[in-house]
């Protein structure tokens, strides 16, 4: 049998708790820390929540979009308390860059029909028929749940002041909470992201420069 990976991930936004839940599913050993009390309390809970696979994408990336968009229909079948509209968006007087799959022109009936009580009417408007919209708030909360029910060990009100390492290898996190020992760091920090990654670097550098003093 495998030893099982102790995976820490830091910080409970979106992207952590959906590391998290997908992480659970694999019988690891999973810790996900966050510093405030609850999870979704960085940029996630100031977002549009629109799950938007088109825009301006290049088309070697066109991919990662449609493959997040096929997710969301994944997780509502794995997640049945999920509820995410799939009622599209419309746009009118602005270039609008979706892909062409991804969007039809509609006449100002059809907007009338979509949308009963605008003010005004475009003649046509362009109608993203695909996307959709969810509460980032109760989707991270309810990935924080289902993970946790699968065995992850949630730890809140925990900052993680520093990573450890040793040798050329990561070992775990220093926390306001004390140590905690681990074989993989996952950083889902959002926008603190920079405090770790600089730390990384400049203990990259270090090395490097060790490395050259020594050699
Ligand atoms: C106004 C606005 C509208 C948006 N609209 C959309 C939209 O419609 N659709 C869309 O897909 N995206 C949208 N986005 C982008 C989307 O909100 C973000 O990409 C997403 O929320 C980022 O999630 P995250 O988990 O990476 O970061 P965050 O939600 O910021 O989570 C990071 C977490 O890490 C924790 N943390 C940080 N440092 C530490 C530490 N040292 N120790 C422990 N925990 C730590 C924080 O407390 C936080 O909870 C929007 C963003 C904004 C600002």
């Amino acid at each position: 049998m495998t030893k099982k990976q102790k995976v820490i991930i830091v910080g409970a936004g979106i992207v952590g708790a959906s590391i998290a839940y997908n992480l659970s599913k694999e019988n690891q050993d999973v810790t996900l820390v966050e510093s405030h009390s609850k999870a979704g309390c960085g940029v996630t809970s100031n977002s549009f929540a629109w799950i938007n696979p088109s825009g301006r994408v290049p088309d070697n990336f066109q991919h990662l979009y449609d493959g997040s968009l096929a997710e969301y229909h994944v997780l509502e079948k794995e997640i049945p308390e999920l509820k995410v509209d799939w009622n599209g968006s419309l746009s009118w007087g602005i270039p609008v860059n979706s892909h062409k799959s991804y969007i039809e022109k509609i006449t100002r009936q059809q907007v009338s029909d979509l949308e009963p009580h605008l003010r005004e009417y475009p003649k046509e408007a362009l109608y993203a028929f695909k996307e959709g919209a969810v509460d980032p708030n109760i989707l991270t909360n309810l990935l924080v749940k289902k993970a946790q029910e699968n065995g992850v060990n949630i730890l809140f009100d925990t900052k993680v002041t520093k990573i450890k390492k040793e040798d050329a290898k990561v070992v775990g996190v220093h926390t306001s909470k004390g140590f905690i020992e681990s074989d993989v760091i996952v950083l889902a920090t959002g926008t603190a992201i920079p405090e770790f990654v600089s730390l990384l670097v400049l203990i990259f550098l270090l090395s490097h420069h060790l490395l050259l003093l020594f050699v």
